[in-house]
């Protein structure tokens, strides 16, 4: 039986046994056991069963699944999705959580007044009319009990259930937007990034600079000292790269031997001090690799986006600069100059 079932089956017993109630207190009434009349509206208060208490929030669960970070990445559409999808599984297991609580209360509370009740007519020594109200009314609610009882049971492990498709949601939002190798944001991240940056600049005009980072000579690295030499290179500029730069600022690989860099509010002489610092950090480590050293050099290309850019006009001039550099001897930076206007874009 499906957890839906059992809560149906559940609250059909609840509305059943309550429903049973008029007719015990009519019966009570009718034998002249004004006492256990009373007894029976104090031990057993309809309005006690009838009503639950709200939906609270559970720290626990909260704990268990916190919510996504809202300051990291704020705008981008894929990850809005994916974290739309977490939340709502987030507040399904908060939903079944609040269930569980308050059918075991239900449950606690009616086992109680059922044993009050049953002692109370025990003693009374009831006639047969009241005994037979009496007997239908406690059968329903021993069903209630033991419905509960594996009704708590079907929702823990969909709990469990849906505690496992969170964490499995988790790990798609970083197959999505996380690079295997480096663990930077990827290409597709990027892409999707920067469009979003220059939305964000046509609506508040605030500029913010585009870094392109290509290591030098990669493919002798590779030719030299093996793919797996590469490898650990990429991985070692990542890191410098991401230690070097502040959290706010967005690193991602551009591809191959290639990186980006999306400075967010930044002047042109912060952003250039930013490109150079990059660019002596990674000259300035030393990579080892099967004990033998590998030192390598960036060649750093940048612009800072206008209101005329466009994702491909801005990616071109920070390209078209870092060519410049490589042009010009690599291990460098170069700016490239702002269009005066979007004609010459
Ligand atoms: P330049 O100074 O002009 O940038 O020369 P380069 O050798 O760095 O540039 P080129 O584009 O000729 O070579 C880039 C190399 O990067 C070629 C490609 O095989 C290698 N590469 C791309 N992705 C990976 C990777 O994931 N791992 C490794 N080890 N090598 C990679
Ligand atoms: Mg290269």
């Amino acid at each position: 039986m499906s957890s839906l079932t059992q809560l149906l089956v559940f609250l059909a017993g609840l509305v059943i046994g309550l429903a049973l109630l008029p007719a015990l207190r009519h019966a009570l009434k009718r034998a002249r056991w004004p006492q256990l009349h009373e007894a029976l509206e104090r031990l057993f208060p309809v309005a006690q069963l009838g009503t639950v208490p709200p939906f609270a929030k559970k720290e626990a669960v909260a704990e268990l699944l916190p919510p996504p970070d809202p300051a990291s990445h704020p705008v981008d559409p894929r990850e809005q999705q994916i974290n739309d999808s977490a939340q709502a599984v987030r507040s399904i297991l908060l939903i079944l959580t609040a269930v569980i609580e308050r059918t075991e209360q239900a449950a606690s509370e009616s086992s109680l007044a059922l044993k009050k009740l049953r002692e109370s007519f025990e003693r009374a020594g009831l006639p047969a009319e009241v005994a037979a109200a009496t007997s239908r009314l406690t059968e329903q609610i021993d069903r209630m009990v033991s419905n509960n009882a594996s009704l708590r049971e079907k929702l823990a492990s969909s709990q469990k259930i849906l505690s496992a498709q969170q964490r499995q949601i988790e790990m798609l939002r970083t197959a999505v937007l996380v690079d295997g190798m480096t663990r930077l944001a990827n290409r597709s991240y990027f892409d999707d990034k920067l469009a979003e940056m220059l939305r964000l600049r046509q609506r508040y005009d605030e500029t913010f600079f585009l870094i392109i980072l290509d290591v030098d000579h990669f493919k002798s690295i590779n030719d030299t000292h093996g793919h797996q030499a590469g490898d650990l290179i990429l991985k070692g500029v990542a890191q410098q790269l991401r230690t070097t730069l502040r959290e706010s600022d967005f690193v991602a690989r551009f591809g191959g031997d290639e990186f980006a860099v999306i400075l967010i509010k930044s002047t042109p002489q912060a952003a250039e001090a930013v490109a150079r610092k990059l660019c002596n950090s990674v000259r300035e480590r030393r990579f080892t690799f099967e004990n033998v050293g590998i030192t390598v050099t960036l060649s750093v290309g940048a612009a800072e986006a206008t209101e005329f850019d466009t994702a491909e006009s801005l990616v071109e001039r920070a390209d078209a600069a870092l060519y410049r550099v490589k042009e010009g001897g690599r291990n460098g930076v170069f700016f490239a100059e702002n269009p005066v206007s979007g004609l010459l874009s």
